[in-house]
């Protein structure tokens, strides 16, 4: 097997994996701000972690991962006191909705998984040990990270420094680059706010020294791998390079890997575009977790993922043929002996190896297992495949399913985990409409495989077109 190249974001070339010890690799994922459901684009960037697990798992690396729930910022302060809730109470509802979607959409649980509010104490160690060594400053009883005092401000996300006044200030948790100010580690609580009372003052912390000081103190000054979503590169990941670089004086992570965003029919999600979707609003409209999962890992981390319903679609029938074929395999009997398709799948095994092997290309690897199946299909109803080729394919399927973990059929199972009615429903009118739209759209651009798909998926829920003369589509369900 070949070495893992990954596209870092410091510095954005590819590198070859070596972790800092062998054999292990030490990552830190940003997890979700628990202030409401997590939202199936926040799931994009979990499950391309999940991928990244499994991957490192397969290749036999022991993976010491963290992620935190950051159960106090901003958002969350605000909505607790508007819900009178204190915000463990509030938080802890969307912390156990979060790990019942986790498990739901087959994300591993990572070594740690551990909360801001449980790691107040190492938080202020930091922010002791960064006040020592002077990178501090208060203001208004609010404690701030002076970044001209850390010449490598901006490494990561190559922000310009250079116009930024000494002692600017932000407050706010999310800022954009135009913004990048000293930033604050501990703040102040404002009348009314929850607070601790701590040796640096009372206050809270801000949301960037909490990824810093789980991240230190679960997997050491210097870790291995560091990912989320391109939205935290900054300010959230620029300034957790700062306070611990700053304190420890030394390379905090070696390889930041940063997902693209998922958006919506080409557009960003958003409740106001009515566009906005919960794991469990896209179950209840019908759709498998095997469907959501398989969708999100097919398109590679660093690739925007365009979700739509057609999407949806292809990828429950994806997992409806990965099933099938893999239900043929271990039923049917074939003659003794071993074709040439055992060759195909030895080649099979390497080609999807490599493309993970590519910064996780997972489309390409996923071409390399369908490429198979097809060609394993046709030896089939020839009568070519013999019974020897079983187990390499078999094999192939196995590689795949460590990472992609769709084959089993246990979808009723989940549904029924999180008190959901298993089965999937009939579609909607109006997602049938949209299919019927897309398929019209497909014609019209001369894209006549994708229009024969869609009326395929279509067909294989039970609805039935009828193109008539004055082009027209009517529908019916069988
Ligand atoms: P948050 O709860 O906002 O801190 O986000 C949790 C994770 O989801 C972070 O890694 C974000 O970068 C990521 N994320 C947020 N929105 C999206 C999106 N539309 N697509 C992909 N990842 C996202
Ligand atoms: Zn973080």
């Amino acid at each position: 097997m070949g070495d893992i190249v990954f596209q870092n974001t410091l510095g954005g070339k590819n590198q070859v994996f070596v972790p800092l010890h062998p054999g292990q690799a030490r990552m830190y994922t940003c997890g979700p701000t628990v202030y409401d459901f997590a939202h199936i684009g926040n799931f994009r960037t979990f499950v391309f972690q999940d991928v990244l697990r499994r991957f490192l798992r397969s290749r036999g690396f022991e993976v010491i991962q963290v992620t935190n729930f950051t159960d106090v910022d901003d958002r969350i302060i605000a909505k607790a006191a508007e819900a009178k809730l204190d915000i463990r109470e509030y938080t802890d509802k969307y912390i156990d909705a979060f790990l019942a979607d986790q498990r739901v959409l087959g994300i591993r649980k990572p070594e740690y998984t551990v909360r801001a509010t449980d790691h107040i104490e190492d938080m202020v160690q930091l922010i002791e040990r960064l006040t020592a060594k002077g990178f501090t400053y208060v203001s208004d009883g609010s404690i701030y990270f002076r970044i001209s005092q850390f010449p490598d401000y901006g490494k990561l996300t190559h922000v310009d420094t250079a116009g930024i006044k000494a002692g600017a200030r932000v407050d706010v948790d999310r800022y954009d680059k135009a913004d990048a100010r000293d930033f604050a580690l501990w703040k102040a609580p404002k009348p009314g706010e929850f607070f601790w009372k701590t040796r640096i003052g009372p206050g809270r912390p801000g949301w960037h020294i909490e990824c810093s000081a789980m991240a230190m103190k679960y997997l050491g000054e210097t870790i291995d791998i560091h990912s989320g979503g391109v939205d935290l590169a900054f300010p959230h990941h620029e300034n957790e390079i700062a306070q611990s670089e700053a304190a420890t004086g030394k390379p905090f992570v070696r390889y930041w890997l940063h997902a693209e965003h998922l958006l919506v029919d080409s557009q960003k999600m958003s409740k106001s575009l009515g566009n906005f979707y919960t794991l469990r609003d896209l179950l209840e409209k019908g759709n498998k977790p095997s469907t959501i999962r398989f969708l999100l890992a097919s398109v590679p981390y660093r690739r925007q993922l365009n979700f739509t319903q057609e999407g949806l679609q292809q990828a429950a029938s994806s997992v409806e043929r990965l099933r099938n074929f893999t239900i043929r395999l271990n039923t049917s009997k074939f003659p003794e002996g071993t074709s040439t398709v055992s060759e195909s799948a030895e080649r099979a095994s390497k080609d999807f190896e490599r493309a993970l092997e590519d910064d996780l290309n997972t489309a390409q690897a996923l071409a390399a297992v369908f490429d198979l199946i097809r060609e394993v299909n046709v030896a089939v109803d020839h009568g070519e495949f013999q019974q020897g080729d079983v187990a390499p394919v078999r094999k192939t399927l196995e590689s795949f399913d460590a990472i992609f973990a769709v084959l089993q059929d246990d979808d009723d199972e989940k549904l029924r985990s999180i008190g959901m009615e298993a089965g999937a429903k009939a579609p909607s009118n109006e997602q049938i409409e949209e299919l019927v739209t897309a398929r019209q759209v497909a014609r019209k651009t001369r894209d006549f495989a994708k229009a024969d798909r869609i009326r395929q998926d279509l067909a294989n829920q039970g609805i039935i077109l009828e193109d008539s003369k004055d082009g027209i589509v009517r529908w019916k369900r069988k």
